[in-house]
């Protein structure tokens, strides 16, 4: 992973310290080629006002105590733009799912 996208997740984990305190025991990249929301399109490059970027996004796994950082493909990046800032989208709920069902088959694959 590129180190300024790395930079940009300890950025972020910094934020999610600031707000949730303790609750934020460390973070993890969500690492798979698929976006994490659709599973259908790998992530990549997205094209934003004219500029090539990622779409980088944060989910609190409180559970767990760990900041899931991920990245969108295109269109989820776009259609969770599109919708008022803050409120979460009907793609949320299976998305979140996805998240932490990733970072537990990450754990488990450490205890294997
Ligand atoms: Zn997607």
């Amino acid at each position: 992973m590129a180190s300024e996208t790395e930079k940009f997740f300890k950025e972020i984990y910094k934020t999610f310290k600031a707000h949730f305190g303790d609750a934020a025991k460390h973070y993890w990249v969500y690492d798979s080629d698929l976006c994490p929301c659709c599973q259908t399109w790998p992530i990549e490059l997205m094209d934003y006002k004219g500029e090539e970027a990622l779409s980088v996004n944060a989910y609190m796994y409180r559970d767990r105590g760990v900041m899931i950082a991920y990245l969108l493909c295109p269109a989820c990046a776009e259609f969770i733009m599109a919708q008022p800032h803050g409120v979460p989208t009907a793609m949320h709920p299976t998305l979140e799912k996805n998240l932490a069902d990733a970072y537990l088959r990450h754990l488990n694959s450490m205890n294997a």
